[in-house]
C-alpha cells in the first residue's frame, strides 16, 4: 500500500526532465484516477490508495513518459468553460481557438437574424460549434448548426459531447470532406473552421501533436491546401450579413489574406491574433 502524497511524490520524479510541466502532470493524472479534486488531493495526502488505483495512475504516468497529451490519458479537456471529451481520432482544442468563439459572440449583432445557421467545417471534438450553439442559446438565439468532418470516429465524439452539453437537437453532424456534405443551396449566417494548417515540412513542431490525427493538422507544402478548398466556396454558402472565421498558422496571414480577397471579393476582411500578439484567424464579413 502507498499513499496519495508519496504517490505524487513518485509522478513528479518520474516526469521532471521530460515533461515541462512535471507536477501539474502528476497531479492531474493522480486526481483523474481517484476522481479527487483540486483541494482533496491535498486533504487526503495520507490517505491509502489501493493497488488497483496505483497501477493505473503508474500506466498513465509510463505513456505520459513518451509525452503522451495529458488530454488524451484523461479523455477529457476544457473549452470555453466546458468540459469536452476527446480521443486521439479528435484534435485537442487549444486555448488560442476560444479567440474565434468570442469574435462571432461579440459580433452576432452584425448578423442577427430571426434564426442562426453555423456551418463548422472540420468539427472534430464539436468544441468550436458546440460552444457557439450552447452560448447563443444561452442568449436566447434560435440557432441550429452543421458539423462536418472526415473522420467518423470524431463525429461519434462530437455527437457525444452534443449529448452531454445538452445541445444535439439543434446540430446535423455530416461525414464528409469540407463543402462536399452539404446540399447545393444550403446557406449559414456563420461559417467557422480550424482545418489542418501545418505544412507536411513541419512534422516536428512539437512532440505532442504526434499523438493528434495528422489530417487534422498537416495540410501540403505549403500548409495551405485545404485552405484554398475552404475559401474557394464560402461565396457560395455564406449570407449576407455573415461571417467566415478561419484559425490558422502564425507565419500564414499574408497568404490567407490574398486568398480571401480573391475569393471572397465583396467581404470586409481582417487578420486577428491571439493573446500572444500573433496573426491567428480571419475574420471575413459578408
Ligand atoms: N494550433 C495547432 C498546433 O499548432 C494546429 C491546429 C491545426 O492545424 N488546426 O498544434
Amino acid at each position: 500500500m502507498t499513499t496519495v502524497s508519496e504517490l505524487l511524490s513518485r509522478g513528479v520524479t518520474e516526469l521532471s526532465g521530460i515533461s515541462s510541466t512535471a507536477r501539474l502532470d502528476a497531479e492531474v493524472l493522480l486526481r483523474h484516477v481517484l476522481s479527487l479534486n483540486n483541494l482533496d488531493l491535498v486533504l487526503r495526502r495520507n490517505n491509502q490508495i489501493t493497488d488497483e488505483k496505483r497501477d493505473s495512475f503508474l500506466s498513465l504516468l509510463d505513456r505520459r513518459k513518451f509525452l503522451e497529451p495529458i488530454a488524451y490519458l484523461v479523455g477529457k479537456k476544457e473549452f470555453f468553460g466546458r468540459e469536452f471529451k476527446v480521443t486521439p481520432a479528435t484534435l485537442i482544442p487549444r486555448p488560442e481557438t476560444e479567440h474565434l468563439v468570442e469574435d462571432v459572440l461579440k459580433n452576432i449583432r452584425n448578423i442577427k437574424k430571426e434564426s442562426l445557421r453555423i456551418l463548422d467545417l472540420g468539427t472534430g471534438s464539436g468544441a468550436i460549434l458546440i460552444t457557439l450553439i450552447a452560448e447563443l442559446k444561452n442568449s436566447g438565439a434560435n440557432v441550429t448548426g452543421v458539423g462536418v468532418d472526415l473522420s467518423g470516429e470524431a463525429l461519434v465524439v462530437a455527437a457525444e459531447n452534443a449529448r452531454n452539453l445538452g445541445v444535439e437537437s439543434s446540430i446535423d453532424f455530416r461525414l464528409g470532406s469540407w463543402w462536399q456534405p452539404l446540399k447545393q443551396d444550403e446557406k449559414f449566417s456563420i461559417i467557422i473552421t480550424n482545418p489542418p494548417y501545418i505544412s507536411i515540412h513541419d512534422k516536428n513542431t512539437s512532440p505532442e501533436i504526434k499523438f493528434e490525427p495528422p489530417t487534422a493538422l498537416f495540410s501540403g507544402d505549403d500548409g495551405l491546401a485545404d485552405y484554398r478548398i475552404i475559401l474557394s466556396g464560402v461565396s457560395r454558402f455564406i449570407e449576407s450579413p455573415g461571417v467566415f472565421l478561419g484559425e490558422f498558422g502564425s507565419a500564414q496571414g499574408a497568404d490567407i489574406l490574398k486568398l480571401a480577397k480573391s475569393s471572397i471579393p465583396d467581404a470586409q476582411v481582417d487578420i486577428r491574433r491571439d493573446l500572444a500578439g500573433l496573426d491567428r484567424y480571419i475574420f471575413c464579413l459578408t
